[in-house]
């Protein structure tokens, strides 16, 4: 489709805007009607026109009051996995030119992020923002050989539940459980280099989209086992995607070292609507602490403090090195359209907001 001259620019001045941002950009993502047998009356979601030039306002309205928002960037529920991703593939990129980046799903269970994050890997239109990076990772790279450079690309994809990390590629034990970890530690540790490692997780060299495949069909597989072991655990955990991108180049003896985060975090739901008791209300209070252990360490970021709680939970001791400093971050807030969500809607986009305001790039004192 051509792309009028008014829209081009209105693009660049919109990427303009997002380069100038600090390097925290918010993109809410509204999925559409789930059509489940049950009538909906209306959205809870609508999208202002006349103000809104680039796609960056939302409302919401709940019984008694409406709410506005603005983010980076807007995604309506008719938004293609395609829309979506032509707005992070310039972040993709800053991982192959050397940068850390991290990219969040945030949201109750049921609002999209799998879906962002993973998508339907049986349709090639509707794969999401992991496949779809490492698609155009394998593509910048092939293209970039004939300018001398060689890259080493490595993956590894892990699962938080209640402060514990399973391995997802750790071929042939797909269950939960110490025996599913064959007694396998990961513990987690920074090198002199600023990189994480967890002792005892598989990683993966890909080479090829075959090898993606190979690692998303097993990860999904592990999850999926997980999900009927542990009831409803995907939604309980924090899913984290992992590529470390080392490049060469042999002509310039030019090195960098990228990596590049996909998170697709535990559902945000309160504890109030979740109705926990026993094992689940110890899940809910573990996910709760996590996910405030995030937003406390970018709001203390925001504020330059001189300590960063970093320690406070393992999804954010694992990021430390891609949180702050010089990295790159990104976080979508996914909502659900329908009007018995706009509670849980509303929390998660004053969160998105708070976030939206930070500006966390200006390298900070380390501690
Ligand atoms: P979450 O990961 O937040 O719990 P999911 O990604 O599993 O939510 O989404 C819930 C359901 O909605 C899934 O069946 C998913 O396929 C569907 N869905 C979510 N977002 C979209 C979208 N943008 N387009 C089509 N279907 C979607």
């Amino acid at each position: 489709a051509r792309i009028s001259e008014g829209e081009a620019l209105r693009k660049r001045l919109h990427n303009t805007i997002l380069e100038l941002k600090g390097n925290i950009r918010v993109f809410c993502r509204v999925r559409p009607f789930i059509t489940d047998g049950n009538v909906y009356d209306g959205s809870a979601i609508s999208f202002p026109t006349s103000t809104d030039l680039v796609g960056r306002g939302i409302d919401l309205a709940n019984q008694t009051q409406k709410y506005s928002f603005a983010f980076d960037r807007v995604f309506g529920p008719d938004s293609s996995q395609q829309d979506v991703f032509v707005e992070i593939s310039q972040l993709v990129q800053s991982a192959l030119d050397g940068y850390k980046v991290c990219i969040f799903a945030y949201g109750q269970t049921g609002s999209g992020k799998t879906y962002t994050m993973m998508g339907r890997q049986s349709s090639e239109g509707e794969k999401g923002m992991i496949p779809r990076s490492l698609h155009q990772i394998f593509k910048t790279t092939r293209a970039l050989t004939s300018e001398g450079w060689e890259y080493c690309i490595q993956a590894s994809m892990l699962e938080i539940y209640n402060e514990t990390i399973r391995d997802l590629l750790l071929p042939g034990r797909p269950g939960v459980g110490p025996e599913a970890s064959n007694g396998k530690q990961y513990n987690i540790k920074h090198d002199a280099n600023g990189n994480t490692i967890v002792s005892d997780l598989t990683i993966e060299d890909v080479h090829s989209q075959e090898d993606v495949d190979r690692i998303l069909r097993q990860a999904e597989q592990s999850r999926s086992v997980g999900r009927t072991q542990m009831n409803e655990q995907s939604s309980r955990s924090h899913c984290v995607f992992t590529l470390r991108i080392s490049g060469v180049n042999k002509k310039t003896e030019q090195q960098v070292q990228g990596v590049l985060n996909l998170i697709d975090l535990a559902g945000s739901e309160r504890l109030a609507k979740s109705g926990a008791t026993g094992d689940r209300l110890k899940e809910t209070q573990a996910i709760n602490k996590s996910l405030s252990a995030l937003s406390d360490v970018i709001f203390s970021l925001a504020k330059k403090e001189d300590h960063v709680p970093f320690r406070n939970s393992k999804l954010t001791y694992l990021l430390q090195p891609c949180l702050g400093g010089d990295s790159k971050t990104l976080m979508f807030v996914n909502v659900s359209p329908e009007v018995p969500s706009a509670g849980e809607t509303l929390c998660s986009l004053r969160f998105a907001a708070r976030v939206n305001s930070c500006e966390i790039g200006v390298p900070r004192r380390q501690t």
